[in-house]
């Protein structure tokens, strides 16, 4: 499945300003992010990424990568502890912990 990077408009969003995610060709881009809700942007993609990138070694460098398990559904495989790995669009407790990663 080709990574797609999605930059956005604006600051503050815990995912950084731009983030991955991992989604079929076919598929519509995202047109919010699926943590904070604002507005992004889709970077030149897909990006197959020959040389793979340890989900660990993302999180360490700051990143978050999303990937989409089902409508609606994605895994942040790069959740910290105590965070939902599940993030479903309609359920809001299953956000990430914003306040956490940004008092750490
Ligand atoms: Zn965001």
């Amino acid at each position: 499945m080709p990574t797609y990077e999605y930059e956005h408009e604006g600051d503050g969003c815990e995912f950084g300003k731009v983030f991955q995610v991992d989604q079929l060709i076919s598929e519509d881009a995202l047109k919010v992010c699926p943590s904070c809700g604002q507005p992004v942007e889709r970077l030149i993609g897909p990006t197959f990424i020959s040389k793979p990138t340890s989900d660990s070694s993302l999180r360490d460098k700051g990143f978050a990568k999303l990937v989409k398990r089902d409508k609606g559904v994605y895994e942040n495989v790069t959740a910290m502890d105590g965070e939902s790995r599940y993030w479903h669009a309609d359920k809001p407790e299953t956000m990430p912990n914003i306040q956490k990663r940004i008092s750490d």
